[in-house]
C-alpha cells in the first residue's frame, strides 16, 4: 500500500535534506521524499493525503514514560495539583470514589503534591480513614516514589508496627506508638507485591485512554522506563498490543533484578527491549543503591554489552552514576555504549564535562520546568538553581540530550516540552536559569532524533529519511515560525504511525 502525504512544510530533522514538501511511504516505510513536483509523480496507485501546508515532522519519541502508571493514573482519583489544594480536598474526592466503589474494592488516587496542599504536609492514614473507612485507599504520590495508605489498606497489605523498611525505604510512624502513620516512601515493591493489580479489562480501557492521549500528542513512539519492569510486564505490554489497546511502539527498559530476562523484541519490533534500569535515590544524606553497589550492577550490565539508564535526579546521584559509568568503562572500554542518566536535575558544569567526556547521554524532562517551575525557585537551595536541569552546559559539554515526560508524574505533551526548553518558563511565567535556553530546532532534536539515538533506534525513526519508519506528527504551523510562548498552543493535526493515519480517529483522505 502506497501513500504520498503533499502539500506539506517536511521538517526532516536530517541535516543532509531538512526541508521537503511531500513524502511517499509504503508498507510503513519512507521511500522517497521532495518537491510536491517530483514526489505527486510518483502518484499513481497511491492514496494522498493533503496536509494543507502545515508542518510535518517526524513523530514525537517520549524517551521515558511509565505507560502502564500513566494509563492507571487516567481511571484513578486525579488529586494533582490541578485538582486539589488541600487535603480537605482530597477527602472529598475520595468520598465521591468512594460512593461509586464496592465496600472493599480499591480506591487508587494519584499525583498529590504535599507542597501545592494547603496544609503544606503529607496525608495520613487518619486523613484517608476520616473519608474512606471502609474501603482500601492507596493514594500515590505525584513522584511516583511514595504512597499513602489508609487504615485497612496498610492491614491488606501487611505493614504494621513491625514491618522494616527495605533499604532505601522509609516509613513514617506515629512518634508515640510507633504505628505507621500512612506514608510510605520508596516501598513500592513491598506493595506492588502486596494489593491486587487493576484487572485486565479495566487495564485495557485505561492503556487505551493513554495511547489515544499520546497520538492525539504527536507521540508516535515511547520508551517505558519503569524501574520494575521485568517479564511480566513484557507479557503485559505484548498483549496490550497484539489486542489492539495499545497501538504505538514500546521499547521497555529491563529493570535491574530481571537483567536478562527479557528477550531483543517481539510483533516486528513493535515491541523492544531497551536499557537496563538502575534507580539511584537520595534520602538524606544516603543514596541507595550504596555507591559499591551501584558500580556492581552498572558494571554487571556494561561486561554484558548492554547499556544501562541510570535515574539520578540530586546531583549526588548524578554524581554516583557518573562514577559508576566511569569505572565500568574503565575497566571494559567500549565505544558507542550510550549510557544513559535520566533526569539529571542538577548538574555543575564540571560534571556536565565529565558526562560529555564519558559520551553519556541525558535523558531529561523539560516540562518539569512549566509544572514545577514556580516550586523549584521557592524550594531549590540558592546555590543549585544555576545547575537546575542545566540543558545549555549539558549541550556545551558535548552531551546529548533527549527529552521523555516521564508522565503520570506529568502529562505527556512533547509541544509543551518543546516550548519549555526553549522558554524555560513556568505556568505562572517565571523563568529558570535562562542560560540554558535551547533553541527550537534543538528542542526538536531531543523529542525525535536524538530521542530514538538514546535508545539505539535512529537507524529506524527520529527523522524523515527513506529506509525509515512512517511516522509523522502534522502541526498547524512550523515550531520555529511562532512565539516560543506559544508552541504548545499548536494543533497536532494528524499523527501517523507506520504509514497509516492513526489520530484523528477519522482520516481526511483525498484521491
Ligand atoms: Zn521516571
Amino acid at each position: 500500500m502506497k501513500t504520498i502525504f503533499h502539500n506539506a512544510n517536511v521538517i526532516t530533522m536530517d541535516d543532509a535534506r531538512p526541508r521537503a514538501e511531500a513524502v511517499a511511504v509504503e508498507n510503513g516505510r519512507i521511500t522517497a521524499l521532495g518537491s510536491d513536483a517530483d514526489i505527486l509523480a510518483l502518484k499513481s496507485g497511491a492514496s494522498l493525503v493533503d496536509c494543507r501546508g502545515g508542518a510535518l515532522l517526524p513523530g514525537f519519541i517520549d524517551a521515558h514514560i511509565h505507560l502502564l502508571a500513566y494509563a492507571v493514573s487516567l481511571i484513578s482519583v486525579d488529586c494533582s495539583p490541578a485538582a486539589v489544594s488541600s487535603i480537605a480536598d482530597i477527602q472529598h474526592a475520595l468520598r465521591r470514589r468512594a460512593a461509586q466503589t464496592p465496600a472493599g474494592r480499591w480506591v487508587r488516587a494519584t499525583g498529590y503534591d504535599e507542597t501545592a496542599l494547603a496544609e503544606r504536609r503529607h496525608p495520613t492514614r487518619w486523613d484517608l480513614d476520616a473519608a474512606v473507612p471502609d474501603h482500601p485507599v492507596r493514594l500515590i504520590h505525584r513522584s511516583g516514589h511514595a504512597s499513602v495508605l489508609n487504615s485497612l489498606a496498610l492491614a491488606l497489605a501487611g505493614v504494621g508496627i513491625a514491618t522494616e523498611e527495605p533499604p532505601g525505604g522509609y516509613m513514617e510512624r506515629d512518634l508515640t506508638t510507633g504505628e505507621p502513620a500512612g506514608l510510605l516512601i520508596e516501598m513500592d515493591a513491598l506493595l506492588d507485591a502486596a494489593i491486587p493489580r487493576i484487572d485486565d479489562a479495566e487495564l485495557a480501557r485505561a492503556v487505551h485512554q493513554a495511547s489515544d492521549n499520546l497520538l492525539s500528542e504527536g507521540v508516535t513512539a515511547v520508551q517505558d522506563a519503569t524501574a520494575t519492569n521485568g517479564p511480566d510486564e513484557w507479557q503485559t505490554f505484548r498483549r496490550l498490543i497484539v489486542e489492539g489497546h495499545l497501538r504505538l511502539p514500546v521499547t521497555v527498559f529491563e529493570g535491574y533484578e530481571s537483567l536478562g530476562k527479557l528477550p531483543r523484541q517481539a510483533l516486528g519490533g513493535r515491541l523492544r527491549r531497551g536499557p537496563v534500569k538502575i534507580a539511584v535515590s537520595e534520602l538524606g544524606d544516603e543514596i541507595t543503591p550504596a555507591e559499591d553497589d551501584l558500580g556492581d550492577i552498572v558494571w554487571q550490565a556494561h561486561r554484558r554489552g548492554r547499556q544501562v539508564a541510570i535515574h539520578a535526579i540530586g546531583q549526588r546521584a548524578v554524581h554516583a552514576a557518573v562514577r559508576a559509568i566511569e569505572e565500568a568503562w574503565r575497566r571494559k572500554p567500549r565505544r558507542d555504549h550510550r549510557h544513559r542518566i535520566e533526569h539529571c536535575g542538577v548538574c555543575s558544569p564540571d560534571l556536565a564535562k565529565r558526562i560529555g567526556a564519558l559520551g553519556i547521554a541525558v535523558v531529561s524532562q523539560p516540562s518539569f520546568l512549566y509544572h514545577s517551575g514556580e516550586r523549584y525557585l521557592a524550594q531549590v537551595p540558592r546555590e543549585d538553581l544555576p545547575h537546575l536541569y542545566p540543558f545549555g552546559d549539558l549541550l556545551r559539554a558535548g552531551v546529548l540530550l533527549a527529552a521523555g515526560s516521564d508522565a503520570p508524574v506529568v502529562p505527556p505533551r512533547p509541544l509543551l516540552g518543546i516550548q519549555t526548553a526553549v522558554t524555560r518558563a513556568g505556568r505562572l511565567g517565571a523563568v529558570l536559569s535562562p542560560q540554558h535556553s535551547l533553541d527550537v530546532a534543538q528542542a526538536l532534536l531531543m523529542h525525535t532524533r536524538d530521542a530514538a539515538w538514546s535508545a539505539f533506534q535512529d537507524d529506524e525513526r527520529g527523522s524523515i529519511e527513506p529506509g525509515k519508519r512512517a511516522d509523522f506528527v502534522l502541526l498547524s504551523n512550523d515550531p520555529a515560525s511562532v512565539p516560543p510562548d506559544e508552541i504548545a498552543d499548536l494543533d497536532v493535526e494528524m499523527t501517523v504511525v507506520a504509514g497509516q493515519i492513526a489520530w484523528p480517529p477519522s482520516s481526511r483522505r483525498s484521491t
